[in-house]
């Protein structure tokens, strides 16, 4: 069913969120925009205009490294401030009241963290891009170490101290292997649900697109609330083609 208004498709979503038991959210860039994070992927986005760094480019050339760097340094400037969103809060509260065990996202913002989601219960798919690992030994470094030896240095990419191995923002880049225990995670929550929520994705990105069609075939009742239709709005239990975050305040406990 796609809900024919808004007030329709918050009273039916409601009722499908007060029968679920186990209802697991998967968010996508649509969730980000009202915090100002815009959907790199979208026509006219940051990607149609600058081609992202593939891994095995990254890995081939300092340049490469210096200059995605660079990129994300920029957006840190641009973006770094940014807070969780209604669709952010809202789905902290479903957490907080026991009704998530937990949630699938393909964004690598933190803002479900930031809205008081333990960082375990957040599966990310495409990593995380508020801290950087060393893609040799996995230590763990924060953007603000990076910088400054990025700044001190006249924008090189600092090596990791432990190993020498290469810094990177903790995301998977194109042409990176999908994190295996992020995939396996997801996919037992989502054949445990009862209730799907895709949010703010368009729902093309493979593998990851694969989550709801898996939880509408497993018996779950499936949501999807997107801007623009996807290609699984027709076997969906309810479509609601709004505002994330005007759909979702509702569920915001005042
Ligand atoms: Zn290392």
């Amino acid at each position: 069913m796609i809900a024919p208004d808004l007030q329709t498709g918050i009273a039916r979503l409601r009722s499908l969120v007060d029968g679920a038991a186990r209802i697991v959210p998967f968010t996508g860039a649509g969730i980000s925009t009202e915090c100002g994070i815009p959907d790199f992927r979208s026509p006219g986005g940051i990607w149609t205009k600058m081609a992202p760094i593939p891994f095995d480019a990254f890995l081939a050339s300092r340049e490469m490294r210096d200059e995605s760097w660079r990129r994300r340094f920029a957006m840190q400037d641009q973006f770094g401030q940014a807070k969780p969103g209604r669709g952010h809060l809202a789905l902290a509260a479903l957490y907080t009241a026991g009704k998530v065990p937990g949630l699938v996202t393909q964004n690598i913002d933190n803002l479900h963290q930031a809205s008081g989601m333990a960082p375990d219960d957040v599966v990310e798919l495409h990593g995380n891009t508020t801290y950087a690992t060393c893609l040799d030994c996995a230590a763990r470094y924060e953007l603000d170490w990076v910088r400054q030896r990025f700044d001190a240095s006249a924008g090189r990419a600092p090596e990791c101290s432990g190993c020498g191995g290469y810094i990177k923002t903790a995301t998977i880049s194109f042409g990176q292997a999908m994190p295996e225990a992020a995939m396996q995670r997801a996919q037992r929550l989502t054949l445990g649900c009862d209730l799907f929520l895709a949010i703010g994705s368009s729902l093309v990105v493979w593998p990851a697109a694969g989550f709801p069609l898996m939880a509408k075939r497993n018996g779950a009742a499936l949501v999807i609330v997107n801007r623009d239709p996807t290609e699984f709005d027709e076997i969906a239990d309810l479509v609601i083609r709004d505002d994330i975050g005007a759909t979702l305040s509702p569920f915001i406990p005042h």
